[in-house]
């Protein structure tokens, strides 16, 4: 016998209140629609931005896509000339989609 996933209670909540969020695009009839929508990340948009902004400061990084490297090169730069600022908070933009379950979303 091969064993079944299990969801978790997180999953399931996930899952749970973006049904209860499709059935909102359709005022006139919840139900039977809620579940032709589906959500996903937009490939088409690009890849997802990455930026650092000091806690100290505010002071922030350029943007970078794709990866987080050069925000950490640059707080890494950050603190060492400015010694006590030794806080970051990551800021990440990722763009999604939602779109008909079936439906071709074109770039
Ligand atoms: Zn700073």
């Amino acid at each position: 016998m091969i064993p079944v996933p299990r969801r978790s209670v997180a999953d399931r909540t996930r899952r749970a209140a973006l049904a209860a969020a499709a059935a909102g695009l359709h005022p006139g009839n919840p139900g039977a629609e809620a579940a032709a929508w589906s959500i996903s990340q937009d490939a088409a948009s690009g890849a997802p931005l990455y930026e650092f902004q000091c806690a100290t400061c505010r002071k922030m990084s350029k943007t970078s896509e794709g990866g987080p490297l050069a925000p950490e090169v640059w707080a890494l730069r950050h603190t060492a000339l400015h010694p006590s600022h030794r806080s970051y908070c990551s800021v990440v933009t990722s763009f999604w989609r939602v779109a008909l379950v079936g439906e071709e979303v074109r770039p």
